[in-house]
This record gives C-alpha cells, structure tokens and sequence, in this order.
C-alpha cells in the first residue's frame, strides 16, 4: 500500500490540487500554490490542506 499525500490550496475559493512531485535536486521541494504563493510551512492565509489518497496493489 502506498499513501500519496494530496495538497490543496482553497485561495480561490475552489480547493486546486498543488504539484508536490517536482523535485529540486536531491531535495524535495514543498507544493507551493501558483496562484498565491503558500506552502504547507507558509500558510498565512491558512488556505492549505491536504487529503492522504491510499493506494492499493491487488
Ligand atoms: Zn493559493
């Protein structure tokens, strides 16, 4: 089982799923919201969340 971690920015008042695969280097980087500019760390607006999606390998 894998559990992927979804995040979401709701400063448009429709929560739009963030890209949190893009990698810099050898570091991962945080989602970040194009529109607005948050991340999980800073959050002023406090508009990010997440939902963690399951997956199953049958
Ligand atoms: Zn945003």
């Amino acid at each position: 089982m894998t559990v992927y971690r979804q995040w979401f920015c709701s400063c448009d008042g429709i929560p739009r799923q963030l890209d949190s695969e893009i990698l810099y280097g050898e570091e991962a980087a945080e989602p970040a919201c194009e529109h607005c500019g948050a991340t999980p760390s800073s959050d002023p607006k406090q508009t990010i969340s997440f939902r963690d999606q399951e997956e199953w390998d049958d």
